[in-house]
């Protein structure tokens, strides 16, 4: 089969490699469309923990083409959404139900082989099957999932108004569950006017445009929205300079989350006085675990909508350009088709 193939950060070919035989309880997957995303880039530069020969991928969706012996309950043909964790299950964190923080956690695409190939092997309990959804939401169910999560953490209480720094992926599916989930006002704040528009036929109520150089303009018209702050605000851009200057828009009593991923060795400063004068909770959320069936749920019920988030289409050859893609004003998600 054809795959991209990293020898060490930087350097890929796609090229031909031989498809391995299943073990038991795994099943073999033709990939249909595997997203392309931000970690796609880290992953790149050979950060989070990248392993060579390193096959990435890790929003995969594709059909059954061959199940082990022992797998029940999946049949070949089956169209199917790939959870591409994987847990050790016998970590002190994993014995806790606390899977994302597993110590010995790794990930398809990016320490095991993952979707930018024509097939991805993966244990059949991490496959979940979807029926009739089409291939653009179902391309939503990793990056939904990881919004489910977020929201499972941020506990939004109805009525709560909230302000979204970002426009991308997952700002586009967190706003549009926001919207669904009882916020009185979702507020989207971001760079790019296009994503903004988006966010705003999926039912955002007030956009603001953000220039990333200078926070001020934005934060006059946030202080316009809401004179004494935002009940919620989840930055979701990851670039610290705009986690830096929200802090102000949270409510005295209300709540921060970082949604958004900064570098590791990135810093802001923080007033801890502000933190208890005003009771701000800040609060993290980190990728997801078990929130796939809910996922695909949410895209099946059109609670999350995927018109117009797929920009960008690319077959297996053209990885190169699909990562620079990332970086175009006018991309706001990537896919590959490996099959095609
Ligand atoms: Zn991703
Ligand atoms: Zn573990």
């Amino acid at each position: 089969m054809r795959a991209v193939v990293y020898t060490e950060p930087e350097r890929f070919t796609v090229r031909e490699i031989a498809d391995r035989a299943l073990q038991p309880g795994e099943v073999r997957i033709k990939n249909l469309v595997v997203g392309v995303c931000g970690t796609d880039q880290h992953l790149h530069l050979g950060e989070f923990g990248a392993r060579y020969p390193l096959t990435p991928g890790h929003e995969i969706v594709g059909e059954i083409v061959e199940v082990a012996e022992s797998v029940t309950g999946l049949t070949v043909g089956d169209r199917v959404a790939v959870d591409n964790s994987v847990y050790c299950l016998h970590c002190e964190n994993c014995r806790r139900g606390d899977f994302r923080f597993c110590q010995n956690g790794i990930a398809l695409g990016l320490q095991v082989a993952g979707g930018f190939a024509e097939h991805t092997i993966a244990a059949a309990a991490k496959i979940y099957p979807i029926g009739d959804l089409s291939l653009d939401a179902a391309a939503l169910i990793e990056p939904t999932a990881c919004v489910v999560h977020g929201l499972d953490v941020l506990g939004l209480t109805p009525g709560q108004s909230v302000l979204v720094t970002g426009a991308g992926p997952t700002s586009q599916i967190l706003a549009q569950l926001l919207v669904h989930g009882g916020a009185s006002f979702v507020t989207m704040a971001a760079p790019t006017q296009f994503k903004l528009d988006l966010a705003k036929t999926h039912g955002v109520n007030e956009t603001v445009l953000l220039d990333r150089a200078d926070f001020t303009t934005a934060a006059d018209r946030l202080r316009d929205l809401a004179p004494h702050g935002f009940d919620v605000v989840i930055e979701a851009t990851g670039a610290v300079g705009i986690l830096q200057n929200v802090l102000p828009h949270v409510r005295s009593g209300g709540t921060l989350m970082v949604y958004g991923m900064a570098s590791e060795s990135e810093t802001i400063t923080i007033h801890p006085f502000e933190i208890f004068r005003r009771e701000i909770t800040i609060k993290g959320s980190f990728a997801q675990s078990y929130e796939f069936a809910r996922a695909i749920d949410l895209l099946k019920a059109r609670k999350v909508n995927p018109d117009g988030i797929i920009t960008h289409r690319f077959g297996l050859d053209e990885y190169a350009t699909a990562l620079q893609a990332l970086r175009a004003p006018d991309c706001l998600k990537a896919v590959v088709h490996p099959s095609t």
